[in-house]
């Protein structure tokens, strides 16, 4: 049963009795609503027994004790009763939930018989004990549908809840489907709530619904469907409880009652767990979009992967596919970086509305990362569905966004699909990474599409590992070596410097370029120790390159990578391989890409201050192809040169763009005093028109490939590289 309280007077007054215990105490429900709770205790009772439970219950605590009921055959019978607040319902004031187990086995003819112990009743002491202690939230709302449905003995009964972020969204989550399909069912309570605000329990004629719903629920046996809604303060509809149903009659009386009675337990429950839902929900979702994090969504795919095998074992179900799509943000720092991180959060939420908008029953929604979700779709009928439903995704990030501040912004995506068939070994976390690589195979397709977890993919994830595995070895067994590309005096043609670039003759590979395995170090942090292997072995060949006739001596550069850059043992490992060997710092220099985010290069600023006093010298590389170039070169003030990107000087003189970048940059070079390299210069022809733009030094096969040390000895001591 349930009591209210009356705040003014502290007296107690019940307002739910359930049929059980009407029966066991002999008096109808109707009679004891309004009475004072003690109308159903022992005569017995102590009044300091009554007088603690309420107060206990009045700060909010349970109260478990025996006790005695007056009832019909027996005016003290022992049971075991708990006392449990409940946030108010309606009115505002408080109740409690009194439960009685009757304690040991009953005499025969002691208990009615609708209260003997099999039959069903709805108060039953385990559901009330699940509301007590026991499980989530949707555990409890399941029981109660078990429990509705036992007692209704005919129909199927459909427990639903109002989404928790949106309580006045029309989509309901539907957490006992009764063996009803849940698209039907979605659309059943689309149906029902379309016309009707659900403030009241309806009848609904299966040949009122529209064609197809109406279709399938005939098929199933239903004539029509019995929704009571589940309310709060009488408006709010925080879910409802639905009864498809064989026959055309409304409810009884007393199938009404049980209905309502379930739905009110229904929501004490979505009260009671509202509080720790709050602070769950704090830990587990994201503050900005309010979605799920990387760890809530690892716990769901488990989940979801332990169902599909169990499903599987029990023979295939259809349209049950589970499959996860990764959306990832296309150029989402830049636009960070850009526009500042209000408008990139503006962003953010846009798009996760806009995913959300898109999902189908039963999908699950994260953030995964900063600019990364994750949709887990448990329920697709195969992999042409989940394809399809991948490219919704992607399509719902494209339209353009407009900015609280003015202006659009037009994002895309890189979507990675991966399908887990029920046969499939896997991990959440294998699944994760699979998603991961599904998504790099779509960012370098061009970005903007989705990209299928395959057996290519497999394949290549698997080679991607060999190769890190082996180039865990490389140095050690001695297969990593220098070639150096030397750079030219553009006016005389001679050799001042060169660069040095790393080459991995892997056994059973051949020699391989830096393209096929820098990236990777990069990622595994592998390059740390592969740079600084460079290093120390630019110094040792330094300390062997001779000196020019007419004296002078080369200044030869090695590439930094961003991490390397930030890493603690860069200086260190510079300072001592310069001093171990010997050499002067301004023998040596470092190239830093361009295209290094600006972030890493603030980290790494204090190095780079570090090597410019050390006196080395400091180039900026890949000059052109980032996307803060101007800001760039503010903050790496302490560079002395600039390197024109190869892809410019690749249309000089024939692309009018390229040429007035090249020369826009020589120019922007010489007002901050930085000396120009133009690099892959190829032909005569681009070399004849740096010399008139006045660009100080190049490189380009056109002089010379990158070579071995000793060929490198040998153009150091020719009087040009420039051929004719
Ligand atoms: P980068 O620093 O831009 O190096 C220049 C690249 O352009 C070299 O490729 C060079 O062989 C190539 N190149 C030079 N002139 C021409 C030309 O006229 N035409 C064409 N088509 N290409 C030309 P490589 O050696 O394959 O190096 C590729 C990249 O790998 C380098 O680009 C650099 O970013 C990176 N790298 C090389 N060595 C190292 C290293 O020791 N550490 C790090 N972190 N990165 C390295
Ligand atoms: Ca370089
Ligand atoms: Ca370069």
């Amino acid at each position: 049963m349930v009591s209210a309280v009356d705040p003014g007077s502290g007296s107690a007054h019940l307002v739910y009795v359930s049929e059980g215990l009407a029966a066991l105490v002999g008096q109808p429900a109707s009679e004891l609503l309004g009475a004072t709770p003690d109308a159903v205790f022992a005569e017995s009772t102590p009044p300091e027994q009554v007088d603690a439970i309420a107060e206990l219950v009045a700060q909010g605590k349970q109260a478990s004790v025996p006790m005695k009921l007056r009832t019909a055959r027996d005016p003290e019978l022992p049971v075991h009763a708990t006392f449990l607040a409940v946030p108010s319902l309606s009115d505002g004031w408080p109740l409690y939930l009194s439960m009685f187990r009757v304690l040991g086995p009953p005499a025969a003819g002691d208990v009615p018989d609708s209260v003997s112990s099999n039959a069903p009743s709805i108060d039953h002491t385990e559901l009330f004990d699940a509301l007590a202690h026991a499980g989530s939230l949707d555990e409890i709302v399941i029981q109660l549908g078990e429990r509705c449905e036992s007692y209704l003995g005919a129909g199927s009964v459909v427990m639903a809840l109002a989404y928790a972020h949106e309580p006045t969204s029309a989509r309901f989550d539907l957490v006992r489907t009764a063996g009803l399909k849940p698209d039907v069912l979605a659309e059943l309570f689309q149906a029902v709530r379309a016309d009707d605000p659900l403030t009241e329990p309806r009848n609904v004629p299966v040949a009122s619904l529209p064609l197809e719903i109406a279709i399938e629920l005939q098929n199933a046996g239903f004539a029509c469907v019995w929704v009571t809604p589940m309310l709060r303060n009488g408006t709010e509809v925080l879910g409802a409880v639905a009864v498809a149903h064989p026959d055309h009659d409304s409810p009884t009386h007393e199938q009404q009652q049980v209905l309502d009675a379930v739905a009110r337990l229904a929501v004490v429950a979505m009260d009671r767990s509202r509080r720790e839902a709050d602070l769950a929900l704090r830990a587990l979702h994201d503050p900005l979009t309010g979605l799920p994090t990387r760890d809530l969504m690892t716990d769901r795919l488990d989940q979801l992967i332990d169902l599909s095998k169990r499903t599987a074992a029990t023979g295939v179900e259809e349209g049950n596919l589970l499959s996860i799509v990764m959306v990832d943000l296309d150029r989402f720092r830049a636009f960070n970086d850009r526009h500042g991180p209000s408008a990139g959060d503006h962003v953010l939420t846009q798009i996760s509305q806009r995913l959300r908008s898109v999902l189908r029953v039963g999908d699950t929604i994260g953030r995964v990362g900063p600019d990364q979700f994750l949709v887990i779709c448990p329920q697709r009928r195969d992999d042409a569905d989940a394809f399809s439903a991948a490219e919704e995704l992607r399509e719902a990030v494209i339209a353009p966004i407009e900015l609280p501040e003015g202006g659009e912004a037009e994002v895309t995506a890189s979507v990675g699909l991966v399908l887990v068939h029920p046969e499939d070994a896997v991990t959440p976390a294998a699944v994760l990474s699979n998603a991961e690589a599904a998504v790099d195979a779509a960012h370098e397709a061009g970005r903007d599409q989705v990209s299928v977890f395959d057996a290519e993919l497999r394949r290549q994830l698997a080679a991607r590992h060999e190769l890190e595995t082996a180039l865990e070895e490389a140095i050690a067994d001695d297969e990593l070596f220098l070639l150096y590309q030397p750079i030219i005096d553009v006016a005389s043609g001679q050799m001042i410097g060169a660069e040095a670039l790393v080459r991995w003759d892997r056994p059973g590979h051949g020699v391989l370029p830096p393209a096929l395995f820098i990236d990777i170090a990069e990622d595994s942090g592998l390059i740390i120790d592969i740079g600084e292997w460079v290093i120390r072995e630019t110094c040792r060949q330094i300390a062997e390159w001779p000196e020019r006739l007419a004296g002078g001596s080369p200044i030869i550069s090695v590439n930094l990578s961003a991490r390397q850059l930030s890493h603690p043992s860069l200086i260190p490992t510079v300072t001592d391989a310069l001093s171990f060997y010997d050499i002067e710092p301004s023998s040596i220099g470092f190239e830093v890409t361009e295209s290094m985010k600006v972030e890493d290069l603030e980290r790494a600023s204090a190095s780079l201050v570090e090597l410019a006093s050390m006196g080395c010298h400091l180039s900026i590389d890949d000059f052109g192809i980032g996307y803060a170039t101007l800001d760039y070169l503010r903050r790496f003030h302490m560079a002395h040169t600039l390197k024109i990107d190869r892809s410019f000087v690749d249309g000089l003189g024939t692309s009018r763009e390229d040429t007035a970048i090249v020369s826009a940059s020589v120019t922007l070079a010489e007002s901050l005093g930085l000396t120009v390299v133009a690099e892959g210069v190829e032909t005569v022809e681009q070399l004849e028109y740096l010399h008139q733009l006045g660009a100080d030094y190049a490189q380009g096969y056109l002089l010379s490939k990158p070579v071995e040390l000793d060929d490198a000895h040998l153009l150091w001591h020719r009087a040009t590289l420039i051929p004719f």
